[in-house]
């Protein structure tokens, strides 16, 4: 051998050895939270008491902390409304316990449009960690004090993340609030997006409210099968129990149910600035069954618990008021699918309260989604009520023609498993087809809908703007707002009816 091909064959060695020192490996802990609506502090959910929590969420985070070194921890919107210690504040206590837990992004989700702007701006304000969205443009720009990505950097390897949010978030937002408000589509925003992360970061993270579909055609699936370059996407809005992640065009998708009931705990390998291997399963945090514990029990963060007390007081004295008895439990599981006892007594609330006030209601509306816990058997507390119905939506009454009401159905019919199923009061008597998505029948007080005639429908606020794609509401005259929450309609309910109520349906909706 030639001196100088020596010279190059121990280069060659060198080199080869120096590949293998220096191809370093890295892992990322990724832990994620979605759809976390206003549970701050431990809840009732059936069939047990004290589930969930921040203060046991921010013990199993520090525990991760401790045995891993690089963590991520990641929300994926809609953490607004929900549960009254949280509503009642403006979200306060919730990003007070994400701050404290330490969060390093949230995505925004459609409920984060439940408050005003300036409302907004505060959360946005209060919070320690950024608020990320790419696809939601004001006057052509990302909206003030959210941005697109960040980028974050450990030692040896940077991860960018990067918010999307549902473009039906127009049609599904507070019509109020998303005035005004751009939604770009998911698709064209991540293209255009993602080969720009590719060159800033080893990681590219899409954190998206998108929803997890059964086809390729819908939510953070469509994401996946049109755009190429990203690594992982972290999902929310459908509030999806998954067990393993789903992957489309080799791109892991994880959803980690909803209420921070569960915690997605994933690990990525990261290796000569590429991800080799991912793995990922959910972690339930304090969630009970009827036998206790489902996995580990996370003692609460005494020092979180204490800092969150006082919002729970607070409520607590206004709404621990027993208002009556409920002979057995009313469950929330099916009002996104079918006629549900509580979507009766909710619809019936509104159209009792209406009629109360002097106004010929021929019937009323409600969209299933707005109605977001179960009434539990055994005394019913007014918090409890707050829960059902979180919303700040008051009872408003509308006339429609005939011909708006058949349209009303007909767009009612195709969104059977959505937030805008209805839910009606007695007298009216609709059948759907659930695969034609086509109403077959419709009468109102036993009569078919006259297309000339008019009618008042009591619906709640929000619906009655045009929410959930209901913009047949627009068409409505002789608009009026009662300024009553729907809470307190119920309320007054329960107590109209003596204070005792029985969970039942008389088939309003039929679905064939
Ligand atoms: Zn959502």
């Amino acid at each position: 051998m030639s001196f100088l091909k020596k010279t190059m064959a121990l280069i060659a060695v060198s080199l080869f050895f120096t590949g293998i020192l220096f191809s370093a490996e890295y892992e990322l802990k990724v832990l994620h939270t979605n759809d976390h609506h206003g549970h701050p502090i431990a809840f009732y959910d059936y069939p047990s008491d004290g589930q969930g929590g921040l203060a046991a969420r921010a013990t199993y985070v520090a525990q991760m902390r401790a045995s891993n070194k690089n963590v991520l921890v990641l929300d994926a919107g809609d953490f607004n409304t929900g549960r009254p210690e949280s509503t009642f504040f403006k979200a306060e206590p919730d990003i007070l316990g994400y701050n404290y837990i330490g969060y390093d992004a949230l995505s925004m989700g459609n409920h984060e449009f439940d408050n005003d702007w300036a409302s907004m701006q505060k959360q946005i304000a209060d919070s320690k960690f950024p608020w990320i969205n790419a696809n939601i443009k004001k006057n052509g720009s990302t909206l003030d004090n959210v941005k697109p990505y960040i980028i974050k950097e450990y030692n040896g390897f940077k991860v960018a993340v990067f918010g999307l949010l549902t473009k039906e978030t127009v049609e599904t937002g507070n019509p109020d609030y998303v005035k005004g408000l751009t939604f770009e589509d998911e698709v064209a925003t991540a293209k255009k997006l993602v080969p720009e992360l590719r060159k800033k970061a080893d990681i590219v993270i899409a954190l998206v409210h998108m929803g997890l579909y059964d086809n390729d055609l819908e939510g953070s699936r469509k994401l996946a099968a049109n755009v190429p370059g990203i690594d992982l996407i972290i999902d929310g809005h459908s509030h999806t129990m998954i067990k393993e992640p789903v992957v489309v065009k080799g791109i892991p998708i994880v959803q980690a149910r909803h209420w921070g009931l569960y915690m997605g705990n994933g690990t990525l390998k990261i290796k000569d600035g590429k991800v080799v291997s991912f793995n990922w399963q959910l972690d339930p945090i304090n969630v009970k069954n009827k036998e206790g514990f489902v996995g580990t029990e996370y003692k609460e963060d005494q020092v979180l618990l204490g800092k969150l007390a006082p919002f729970n007081e607070k409520v607590t004295a206004v709404l621990s008021e027993v208002i009556g008895t409920a002979t057995d439990v009313f469950l929330n599981d099916n009002t996104r699918k079918e006629e549900t006892a509580i979507g009766d007594i909710v619809s019936d609330s509104q159209e009792w309260f209406m009629e109360k006030m002097g106004m010929d209601v021929d019937f009323a509306f409600q969209n299933g989604g707005g109605i977001r816990a179960t009434l539990p058997a055994g005394t019913i507390q007014k918090q409890t009520v707050y829960e059902i119905l979180p919303f700040d939506n008051s009872i408003a009454v509308i006339t429609l023609t005939g011909n708006d009401v058949i349209a009303l159905f007909d767009k009612a019919a195709t969104n059977i498993g959505a937030g805008s199923m209805p839910q009606v009061s007695k007298g009216v008597k609709v059948t759907i087809n659930a695969e034609t998505k086509k109403v077959e029948k419709l009468t109102i007080d036993g009569k078919p809908v006259d297309p000339v005639k008019n009618y008042k429908i009591a619906t709640n606020s929000y619906l009655a703007a045009g929410g959930d794609g209901y913009s047949v509401f627009k068409n409505g005259t002789n608009y009026y707002d009662s300024s009553l929450m729907q809470r307190d309609a119920f309320i007054d309910y329960v107590i109209f009816l003596g204070g005792k109520i029985s969970p039942k349906t008389d088939g309003r909706i039929t679905i064939k």
